[in-house]
């Protein structure tokens, strides 16, 4: 643990141990989130009839996979009182990682690779599968969720979800989503300047670029067998893991806030100099927030929505390589979204949220608390933990490993390295590098080892002393350590 100390006396405290390496910029952005509070005590006195709670900024946390994002460190949990912060959620609204525990054996599927590869890049990028959502079941998805979407009507997805899985997705709504209609989503975009139309249907089942994904990988090691098996995951089982956001619905949803804090904005009270722009938790907001509340709640749905289908592609890969199989939810983890209880919020961006059991009612997570979902990258060991409900770290974990080289920086060195860990290590990319017409062109294949070089393994920080943090930090503890057999990176 690390307290930074602050002229605002906000606790600050990072959990991270002395192997994780603290970026100097990260912190130097932490101390510019801080100047928040400042603007939060300025903003209240310069609204006229400001009628709120005096806002606050009472507490920052970060996790030990925290680097510098764009003004706010990705690994940021930030608590406030009165005020909600649009920016302290990411853009991604909802991104997340989402785990599955399927029937077959690593036995079973490391014979069936060379067909699994071709078999998901058709079913992802070749058009080998459509997602077509009637306009009701896309009102369904964005106005209520998963479980909304579920309920409607027969669709080919229909007794896919396992009752236990319901559990887990009304825990992560009920709390964490203001639910939103589609018509204000709609209505909120178009004002943005953007197109709401038929757009989401298209963008559903895409995984979205960068380090999103979707990973087939095993059980390579049970640390905790009491909760592996109750979470039903036992040594060489089969998982896959997927990871991905709101696509552009997010961003839109974001950058439509910040227009109209923009344009609120009071007279005469100069902006933030960290451009950190907070929504005041008064009467005077209340229409504004609530239009954003529900664009926020739509993106949300619609992401944990893509979760879903993005899991069934490739579910329906392995069945139709591998046989028969079933797949069983263990959670779908959130990492970009804020949590409201009263007057106060707690906002994580790249955290995820590891709660206790104490805080878990029913299920198979009141025993254990809520499982903690942290991969490494495409070619090194993902964790599963169970979480401590820690209050020094608001009851919040990691997401990741995080990135140990800024994007763009990792373009320059190690072909050498790129090539040993393409021989090691499965990728299916739209473009297919082993199709010899495409291995001829020298440009195409230029690119493509450039975008992937900022995913790879050494583009990311070591999983091993990240996750010793969280037990060590008693924040959370392993359950099992997954190993990749194959990625589809988007
Ligand atoms: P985010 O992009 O949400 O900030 O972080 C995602 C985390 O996922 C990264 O910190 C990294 O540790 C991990 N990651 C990125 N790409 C991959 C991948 O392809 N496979 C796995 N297992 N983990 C990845
Ligand atoms: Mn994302
Ligand atoms: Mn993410």
């Amino acid at each position: 643990w690390l307290t930074l100390p602050n002229p605002w006396n906000v606790p600050v405290d990072i959990c991270a141990d002395e192997r994780v390496p603290l970026e100097p910029a990260a912190v130097d952005e932490v101390l510019s989130v801080l100047e928040t509070a400042d603007t939060l005590v300025r903003l209240a006195k310069a609204v006229p009839g400001h009628d709120g709670p005096p806002p606050r900024l009472t507490r920052l946390v970060l996790t030990p996979d925290f680097h510098k994002g764009a003004g706010i460190p990705i690994g940021t949990v930030i608590e406030t009182e009165g005020a909600l912060l649009p920016q302290a959620v990411g853009n991604d609204i909802n991104c997340g990682m989402r785990l599955e525990v399927t029937s077959l054996t690593v036995e079973q599927v490391r014979p069936r690779l060379d067909a699994l590869e071709r078999r998901l890049r058709h079913l992802f990028f070749e058009g080998g599968r459509r997602i077509a959502l009637t306009p009701a079941q896309r009102e369904a998805l964005l106005r209520d969720g998963l479980p909304g979407l579920l309920l409607t009507g027969d669709a080919p997805w229909q007794g896919h979800q396992p009752a236990d899985a319901e559990d887990c997705l009304d825990r992560m709504h009920a709390p964490a989503h203001p639910t939103g209609t589609a018509e204000a989503f709609a209505d909120w975009i178009t004002s943005a300047g953007g197109s709401a139309g038929a757009s989401h249907d298209s963008l559903i089942g895409s995984i979205g670029g960068g380090n999103h994904f979707a990973e087939l990988q095993y059980v390579a090691r049970v640390h905790d067998p009491a909760a592996a098996y109750a979470w039903g995951l036992a040594e060489g089982a089969v998982v896959l893991m997927v990871h991905s956001g709101s696509l552009s619905l997010g961003h839109q949803a974001n950058a439509t806030a910040l227009d109209r804090l923009r344009q609120t904005w009071p007279t005469g009270l100069p902006r933030p100099r960290n451009q950190i722009l907070p929504f005041l938790l008064d009467e005077r907001t209340a229409a504004a927030r609530r239009r954003y509340l529900d664009a926020f709640g739509n993106a949300a749905n619609f992401a944990a929505g893509n979760r879903f289908f993005l899991a069934l592609t490739m579910r329906a890969g392995l069945a139709a390589e591998c046989g028969r199989m079933a797949a069983r939810l263990v959670y779908d983890a959130p990492h970009n979204l804020f949590w409201q209880e009263g007057d106060r919020v707690v906002h994580r961006k790249g955290a995820t949220p590891a709660g206790g059991h104490e805080q878990m009612s029913g299920g198979p997570y009141a025993m254990w608390g809520e499982p903690v979902i942290v991969p490494g990258s495409m070619g090194a060991s993902s964790y599963l933990l169970r979480g401590h409900g820690n209050a020094r770290t608001l009851a919040s974990a990691c997401h990741g490993a995080g990135r140990r080289v800024p994007r763009g920086a990792t373009a320059r060195a190690g072909d050498r390295d790129l090539d040993a860990f393409l021989r090691d290590f499965r990728v299916v990319t739209p473009l297919d590098h082993r199709d010899p017409t495409v291995a001829r062109r020298a440009d195409v294949m230029a690119a493509w080892r450039r975008d992937l070089k900022q995913e790879a393994p050494w583009a990311y920080k070591d999983i091993g002393p990240v996750v010793s943090s969280l037990h060590a930090g008693g924040v959370a503890d392993p359950v099992a350590e997954l190993r990749p057999l194959l990625t589809v990176k988007g």
